[in-house]
């Protein structure tokens, strides 16, 4: 039990009041409550106790980045396992360069396959990773390194089982991404050698302002079992909801995006758009709800809403939206559009009932201070 309390708060999984619980019975009460998340999360069977499989995945060797920040506990980031809703800055800029401060002895080319991490991010989204020979020029430095290296997240030797570290990597706009020199890093997993390229491409996805997924075949996957060289549906969602592609032409006045939010990888989907420049905009949300046989669950969609301007809230951390109510009552309308200037508008769709329930829908922004639109 003391493994997995340990576990849970070292990860997220307790908020600093049900940490330092000092009552036994409040604390084993918090652990239970911590253990339902993680539980959740992870995709397990939900009981709150200490089940074989629960242990088996904490002893994994995992990512140290928490999965959860402690003020997310009991929010819809914990309830829905959606992390990309919560996912971090971004980095402003599209071309990217990363320099190789220190390599490892272990490979020759680490450099390609770190390389090889970026361009697969890279294919999803417009961005660019290029490798610039002087530190003075990157966004990103890249190195191995051992043990206590001054940055508060000490490296742990070549350890096994849900303690053991391979790397880290700091969000946006840091750029700093750390392998573990006391690791065997080779060009495939097992038999005590790592794989290079799939970890270099589940930090990298933390560089870029990525957390982590619950789903296990997704790089972002907080555990490490395999090889994983290839983004999950969920990881592609996940980057390209931070870094949309080019979403306005030159001319064009109203610009549309598709949001969705699909049951299998959790409840809720956001996109970002970004102008470029502060505009005085109209945005707002629409949905389409594909529930054609659950009548009766109608009303668990939210409408698709502006959930982010320039990182204020405009409608607030509400759960709710407008609800759709009978048949053919009228579905389409949210009273929450926004009006104002802006730059980075995030429209979100969410569920509330995450696992019986697909939404698609449209976030549209009406360009109103130039009749020349995008130029
Ligand atoms: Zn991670």
């Amino acid at each position: 039990m003391l493994e997995a309390q340990r576990y849970l708060s070292r990860y997220g999984y307790l908020s600093d009041v049900e940490r330092t619980a000092a009552d036994e019975d409040l604390l084993t009460e918090s652990i239970s409550v911590g253990l339902r998340r993680f539980q959740r999360f992870a995709r397990l069977r939900v009981t709150g106790t200490l089940t074989l499989e629960t242990l088996k995945l904490m002893r994994q060797p995992r990512c140290p980045i928490p999965d959860f920040q402690p003020e997310e506990l009991g929010g819809p980031g914990v309830e829905d396992s959606d992390p990309f809703v919560f996912s971090t800055n971004v980095w402003a800029e599209r071309n990217l360069r990363w320099f190789l401060q220190t390599g490892t002895p272990d490979l020759t080319d680490e450099a390609a396959a770190v390389q090889r991490a970026f361009d697969t991010w890279a294919a999803q989204v417009p961005l660019t990773f290029t490798q610039v020979t002087s530190a003075a020029n990157a966004d990103f430095t890249v190195e191995w390194l051992t043990g206590d290296h001054g940055d508060g997240s000490p490296f742990d030797g070549s350890g096994s089982g849900g303690f053991n570290i391979y790397a880290h990597a700091f969000y946006p706009e840091d750029g700093r991404i750390h392998f573990d020199e006391a690791e065997s890093w080779a060009h495939s997993h097992g038999s005590g050698n790592v794989d290079l390229e799939s970890v270099a491409l589940h930090e990298v996805g933390h560089a870029l302002g990525l957390r982590h997924s619950g789903l296990s075949d997704a790089v972002m996957y907080f555990a490490i079992n395999s090889q994983r060289r290839t983004l999950h549906e969920a990881d592609i969602r996940g980057i390209k909801s931070r870094y949309p592609p080019v979403v306005a032409a030159p001319g064009q006045r109203a610009i549309t995006v598709p949001v969705w939010a699909l049951k299998n990888a959790g409840g809720s989907g956001t996109v970002q758009v970004d102008l470029g420049t502060t505009r005085r905009v109209l945005a707002w949300g629409q949905v389409t709800m594909v529930d054609s046989l659950i009548d009766a669950d109608r009303d668990n969609a939210w409408a698709i809403e502006v959930f982010d301007v320039d990182g204020d809230r405009p409608g607030g951390f509400i759960f709710g939206g407008d609800h759709f109510g009978s048949e053919k009552a009228p579905c389409n309308v949210y009273s929450g559009a926004f009006t104002g200037r802006a730059r980075r508008i995030t429209f979100r769709a969410t569920s509330i009932h995450t696992f019986d329930l697909d939404i698609f829908g449209t976030g549209t922004i009406l360009l109103l201070d130039d009749p020349g639109g995008i130029g």
